[in-house]
């Protein structure tokens, strides 16, 4: 089945049980860095959900007896072809999200790893009773048809990749249902695994609208893998609920991170890395940077020191750090925060509450790293996830205090604590409401580990075993060798 022509990424398909086909009528995304057109993609109808669900059900069903081991070698193969023509799709990245090149490279490459590193796990058979009379199990299997409906800021790794690897493996078919503003590399994912998966196995529709709410409706489906905002994680639920479709909720974050006195400095230049990767458009990234009184004017020094070197620009540009917004709404959506911030004269220390001159009319949707010295715990640009970048700092005394304003809040996606002193890191992990609490670092996740949120950042949680077991029943098993009599 496997072949080494290179994939062509001049034009777009979707990828319905085994073959490419397309739509009467197509759309196209912007690059957002030139407000150029990228190529036409097919707007997929209901009856092209209807044939990728009907072949996804029969595919599943062939699929979920597989070997795991024949699975196994069939997504290591994947990665392989994956890697061979990575810097293709690292350029379609560039182009369709506007991160940095060299960043969209990092997202392909840690993507390799990442279905690789789950090829390593496994779901082991639990013997809960063994003996003379009977043996009681549990073991895992496979959902059926599973859709991944996905936002737009890492549309490869993690969002399609580490949806891809878990459910295939576990023996489901997957349909990848890419943002309407990033369908491009989806597509060419799934057109790659016809190369290693059987028809229907791993599929891809891209569309507008539309075609979450047919995909969430839909009685053939019976789990949705969703990542993406808390209002359409609502909505999703919602329509999964007339279906019992199982639901995985990936939603927004509004990270805190805790700076305390004793930080190792070292740290600060890369805390502001965190918070502007991406121009903030990290669901776990740094959003609010809680600093210890003591030490916040040499941290807020520092943070203003590095930003002049996280140059901003179009991706495809030499050094650049901070790509601009990927999509004309999340650039609306940021302007608002930053007209709100205006309104409320919070003090703007480093870039603007104003976008650049041209950006989103003549030029890409950029909006320059800005810093808001302490702003009011209230404030929309402290309450609200930004999603863009910008990084509020603000000043704490007391450690009950900051941990009390740092868990105030709807979101639970992660936090940090930056010290030195281990034993007071761990009493004020202990004390995080989030889903993942790192101790001098954020943001750092992997395919072995568990991630998901708290709070209304999100249900359930991806990867690691965990997260395999949410693409599966849990079925228990009870067996006698010779008939029960009834009464023991
Ligand atoms: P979004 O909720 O607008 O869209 C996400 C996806 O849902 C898209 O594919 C969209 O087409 C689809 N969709 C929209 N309406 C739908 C409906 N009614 N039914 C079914 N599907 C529907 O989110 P976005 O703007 O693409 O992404 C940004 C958000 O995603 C941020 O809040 C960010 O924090 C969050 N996010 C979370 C994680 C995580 O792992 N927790 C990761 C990345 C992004």
């Amino acid at each position: 089945m496997a072949s080494n022509t290179p994939l062509s990424f001049d034009t777009f398909f979707n990828v319905i049980d085994g073959k490419l086909s397309t739509t009467e009528s197509t759309r196209c995304s912007i690059n957002p860095s030139t407000l150029k057109n990228n190529p036409e993609v097919p707007v997929s109808t209901i009856a092209d959900v209807e044939e990728a669900v009907q072949a996804a059900r029969k595919a599943a069903e062939s699929w979920s007896q597989v070997p795991w081991e024949d699975r196994r070698k069939a997504v290591e193969g994947f990665a392989t072809a994956l890697e061979i023509q990575q810097d293709d799709f690292a350029n379609m990245l560039t182009k369709e999200q506007g991160k940095p090149f060299p960043r969209a490279q990092l997202e392909i490459k840690t993507g390799i790893q990442w279905l690789r590193d789950f090829c390593q796990l496994s779901i082991p058979e639990t013997v809960i009773e063994d003996n003379d009379s009977r043996r009681i199990s549990t073991r895992y299997t496979p959902l059926g048809v599973v859709v991944a409906i996905t936002a737009w800021n890492y549309p490869v790794q993690p969002l399609a990749l580490s949806k891809i690897a878990p459910a295939l493996l576990t023996g489901n078919a997957l349909i990848l249902k890419p943002s309407p503003f990033t369908p491009y590399c989806n597509l060419k994912l799934a057109e790659l695994g016809l190369r290693f998966f059987p028809p229907g196995i791993l599929q891809a529709l891209s569309g507008d609208d539309n075609l979450g709410p047919w995909m969430t409706e839909h009685p053939g489906i019976d789990k949705i893998s969703f990542t993406g905002s808390i209002a359409t994680g609502k909505k999703v639920m919602e329509s999964c609920s007339k279906t019992l479709k199982r639901v995985t909720l990936e939603l927004g974050g509004n990270d805190p991170a805790i700076v305390c006195a004793d930080v190792d400095l070292a740290a600060i230049p890369t805390i502001t890395g965190i918070a502007f990767e991406n121009a903030g458009q990290i669901c776990c990234g740094i959003k609010r940077l809680y600093v210890h009184e003591s030490v916040y004017d040499t941290v807020m020094a520092t943070v203003l020191a590095v930003l002049p070197h996280l140059k901003f620009g179009d991706g495809f540009v030499d050094g650049v750090f901070i790509p601009p917004i990927t999509n004309k709404q999340q650039f609306e959506r940021v302007q608002e925060l930053l007209a709100d911030a205006e309104r409320a004269q919070l003090k703007v220390v480093a870039g603007s509450t104003k976008p650049m001159p041209g950006a989103g009319e003549t030029g890409g949707y950029f909006i320059a790293p800005t810093v808001i010295d302490n702003p009011p715990d209230d404030s929309k640009i402290v309450t609200e996830e930004q999603f863009g970048p910008i990084l509020p700092i603000l000043k704490w005394t007391d450690e009950d205090d900051v941990i009390r304003r740092a868990n105030d809040t709807q979101y639970g996606l992660g936090a940090s604590i930056w010290t030195q002193d281990m034993a007071r890191a761990e009493r004020m992990a202990g004390r995080m409401q989030a889903g993942t609490v790192w101790i001098n670092s954020h943001v750092e996740i992997g395919a072995t580990y568990p991630f998901g949120g708290h709070k209304n950042s999100g249900i359930g949680s991806e990867w690691g075993v965990e997260g395999m077991k949410a693409y599966c029943n849990l079925q228990t098993v009870l067996s006698r060798s010779s008939p029960w009599d009834g009464k023991t």
